[in-house]
């Protein structure tokens, strides 16, 4: 163990200097890059976490000796260095040095203007960051003589003391000041915030002044050599000149462009060489630092001096654009720009965003269901959806909650929100297949339908016609035509996808239900449908009726005329899907339609189904009413529908048979997969097992072609997990659908949990919404000893989920971990999963270099 004084006080930085960015921080680490690579950096010396910690303790350094590096007269800032520059820190402080005989001496070489500004802006930061005096008493705007001296009254009247003029003593109180700002406890819970952890040190630098001030051409700048928001190569920054006085007095600081441009004068021309010197800094930094860096800049009387520099500011587009270009100049390797892109950053890219410098007026919060984000006219059904899109005009659905009758809205909206419901809720479910931005569980706002008014939390009411936007990525409605960004399925992105690809060791399949989900699969390198919701198929109008007429017929003759409609419907669906995914895996879920999600409620849907039945409405309203369940989420769904209703599997298996027999014509060999919800028993197996066999068995005959197929399993029951041993005796895989099994094993409907999941999170009841991160101690046990038992009876079973965890990258881990064989979810989700199980397939030796400028 190391004692306090061993501790070296302060460590110039020099190329071969003992710096670490976890003893000296990121800044101090950066700097001595940038002097290593040779760039012009003033001179600089660090104070390490151990060093400013003592000095919060009042164990000061020996200043004079460090101000001693800094020649005879020192001018220097003090900066902070922690070892996330995202952890934030003290104010910086510059011009540390500047006294009554400083300043006089700088009236004669640079004119008493800047001289002025100096001290000035010395003594009001010293005052504020360091005397803590209240800073209405020293903004001032004026850098007159009379100002300084104003100030330095001011600062001899609230501190009964001249204003200190010796610099050991400045340097002294500024380092206490900012070791001690660090150590407060608002300065620690903030940092914490943003995930510093408690014992978090800050080191600082101190480095000679380049003062941007002299004869020649001087100023000061920042420059950057990428665009932070689309990642294109541009010159961006900015820097402040002196504009050319004949005496050094009337010199004044004017804001210059950087790069040559019609409206005004630019550096590009005033000093071609030092712009061109620049930009081979910029050049330099990228090769050696390995990444784009923003370069602060002086020019002091014609000499370039590098203060800093630090990683670009970007937006995910911008870091997918500078990651693949680093790796195609081959400064990096793909694997490191795989590892430095955050997975959940990739669906910024894959919709339209809103432009994060834009303002933002947020008139309501909810669940941010589905990603994205849409501008349009307010409309409170999906016939005015439809009217509206009719019009060609945008617009944003909002309802209480939806039901298989908004679909149609669904679809021409350009964004949905909700009053009600959670992450795996009807509208969130829905609208991320169809890659529409979500917002649901708006618990504060409410919809008055009647009125035709929707207030919100702080009681503005707002019309159908109004224009909003909704921001499905961070869950929220802006009120009127937010800056937006759009979608960026660029090269760059392409090219990051298919390196994931090549890296990934699970497969990543997608929920797709539609011809259309299956091509936006295909389009993001699905390896195939781990999850079609046939029900799903019958929410278009036409069809929709259809499925009423079944659920209604009023016994098996009039359900076997309405099944023989369905058949050559389901077929066509099936061969469609067949065609677009050309021999990747298809796994088709028999019906599971929870029976209240596809009974109609408004008056206008009951009138629709009794002219279709030929029914008196009071009639449907009947049927209607004996159809209703107390919990149709535990009633007659999935495989209870199944059995108490067989003909319905019957015709979807044969449409599947038949589908395939005539898709594996085209040349692919199509093998379909087909799966049995909600099952909770393996009798519930056996008794389709049964019944689809010897449908196969009659296909094969009648059709005179053979075909193989494979029956599984969807676990969603804790039951079917528990009993999984035997259930896998009679199913060739198993999918965990960890939407029903969360909201059965918390006993938590998935539908009305938005209304206080915001609360419990915010407690800390639950750490994350398990509907949105699985939950791997309880649902995640399942799972392990659902995998476990089924392998047991059956070691060749296939393995996976498609609930909506499955493009979740922390869930990914788990089902990594657990062996499964892959994870499936929404189409638009695909490009995250497959970049999530990359980077855990290249493994924590990859964590990501950068972060440390
Ligand atoms: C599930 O329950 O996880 C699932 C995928 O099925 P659904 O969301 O259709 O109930
Ligand atoms: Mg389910």
């Amino acid at each position: 163990m190391r004692k306090l004084t061993d501790i070296v006080d302060f460590t110039e930085i020099t190329p071969d200097a003992a710096i670490a960015a976890d003893r000296h921080g990121g800044r101090a680490k950066c700097l001595q890059r940038l002097v290593r690579i040779d760039l012009p950096v003033p001179r600089t010396v660090a104070l390490s976490f151990e060093a400013v910690h003592r000095i919060a303790l009042g164990q000061m350094p020996d200043a004079e000796a460090l101000l001693a590096v800094f020649g005879a007269a020192p001018l220097v800032s003090v900066r902070p260095s922690s070892a996330d520059p995202d952890w934030g820190g003290p104010a910086s402080i510059l011009n540390i040095g500047m006294n009554d005989a400083r300043h006089a001496a700088l009236c004669k070489t640079h004119g008493a203007a800047a001289a002025n500004a100096l001290y000035l802006r010395f003594i009001q930061a010293y005052a504020i960051h360091v005397a803590r005096l209240d800073p209405d008493l020293f903004e001032s705007e004026d850098y007159s003589a009379e100002a300084v001296a104003a100030a330095l009254a001011a600062y001899a009247e609230e501190t009964e003391e001249p204003f200190p003029q010796d610099p050991v003593r400045q340097l002294l109180e500024v380092l206490r000041s900012m070791a001690r700002a660090w150590e407060g406890t608002t300065a620690r819970l903030l940092r914490q915030a943003k995930g510093a952890p408690a014992e978090a040190g800050l080191g600082l630098v101190v480095q000679q002044m380049a003062l941007g001030l002299g004869p020649e051409e001087s100023g000061s700048g920042v420059i950057q050599f990428v665009d932070g928001v689309t990642g294109q190569r541009r010159i961006t920054g900015r820097y402040l000149g002196q504009s050319q006085g004949r005496d050094a007095v009337s010199r004044q600081k004017q804001a210059l462009f950087l790069t040559r441009d019609p409206r005004g004068p630019a550096l590009e021309d005033r000093c071609p060489e030092l712009f061109a010197r620049l930009k081979r800094y910029g050049d330099t930094c990228r090769i050696n630092l390995c990444e784009e860096m923003q370069i602060e800049f002086t020019i002091e009387a014609g000499r370039l001096w590098v203060l800093d520099a630090v990683r670009v500011q970007r937006s995910a587009r911008s870091a997918v654009r500078i990651a693949v270009m680093l790796a195609d100049e081959g400064i990096i390797a793909r694997e490191e720009a795989l590892a430095r892109i955050e997975p959940r950053a990739v669906s910024e890219l894959l919709h339209s965003q809103v432009d994060p410098t834009g303002r933002r007026q947020v008139i309501a919060q909810g669940i941010a269901a589905s990603p994205g984000a849409a501008v349009g006219r307010l409309v409170f059904g999906s016939a005015a959806a439809q009217a509206s899109a009719a019009r060609g005009e945008p617009c944003i659905l909002v309802r209480r909650e939806t039901t298989p009758e908004d679909i149609r809205g669904m679809h021409v909206a350009a964004g949905v929100m909700t009053e009600r419901g959670g992450m795996t809720s009807h509208a969130a479910v829905i609208a991320r297949g169809l890659g529409v931005p979500c917002v649901v569980g708006v618990s504060d706002m409410r919809l008055n339908r009647r009125d035709g008014v929707l207030i919100t939390a702080d009681g503005r009411k707002l019309h159908e016609g109004d224009i909003v936007t909704l921001d499905g990525t961070n869950g929220q409605a802006l009120l009127g035509e937010a800056k937006m960004l759009p979608p960026a399925l660029d090269d760059a992105f392409h090219a990051l996808m298919g390196w994931a690809e090549a890296a990934c060791d699970i497969g990543i399949r997608a929920n797709a239900d539609t011809p259309a989900d299956a091509e936006t699969a295909r389009r993001f390198g699905a390896d195939g449908i781990g999850l079609c919701r046939t029900e799903h198929m019958f929410f278009e109008h036409d069809r929709l009726t259809v499925m009423h007429e079944m659920i209604f017929a009023a016994g098996p003759e009039d359900r076997g005329t309405v099944l023989e409609r369905l058949l050559p419907m389901q077929r066509g669906d099936f061969i469609r899907l067949f065609e677009i995914m050309q021999g990747l895996p298809v796994c088709i879920r028999l019906f599971d339609p929870p029976l209240h999600e596809f009974l109609p409620q408004s008056r206008e849907g009951i009138r629709e189904l009794a002219e279709a039945l030929g029914l008196p409405v009071s009639d449907v309203t009947r049927r209607i009413q004996a159809l209703s369940e107390f919990n149709p989420m535990l009633g007659m769904r999935g495989v209870r529908l199944g059995i108490a209703v067989p003909e319905i599997y019957d015709m979807q298996a044969r449409a599947i048979f038949e589908a395939t027999i005539e898709a594996s014509r085209k040349g692919w060999p199509i093998v379909p997969e087909i799966m049995i919800p909600l099952v909770s028993a393996m009798r519930e197996v056996e008794l389709v097992k049964t019944r689809i066999d010897s449908l196969a068995a009659a296909v094969r005959t009648e059709r005179g072609a053979d075909f193989a197929y494979r029956l599984g399993v969807m676990v969603e029951t804790p039951r079917a997990a528990l009993r999984a041993g035997d259930i896998a005796q009679h199913a060739a895989f198993l999918s965990f659908g960890t939407n029903d099994l969360t909201q059965m094993t918390y006993g938590l409907s998935r539908d009305d949990a938005g209304r206080f999941m915001g609360s419990y999170v915010k407690q800390g009841v639950f750490a994350e919404d398990p509907f949105h991160v699985l939950d791997t101690e309880g649902v995640g046990e399942l799972l392990s000893i659902g995998a476990d038992r089924g392998r047991l009876a059956r070691p060749e079973i296939v393995l996976s989920i498609c609930g909506e965890h499955g493009g979740n990258a922390d869930s990914i881990a788990f089902c990594r971990e657990a062996g499964f064989d892959y994870v499936s979810c929404s189409p638009f989700r695909v490009p995250v999963a497959r970049l999530a199980a990359a980077q855990l397939a290249l493994g924590a030796s990859l964590r990501p270099k950068h972060g440390r400028y």
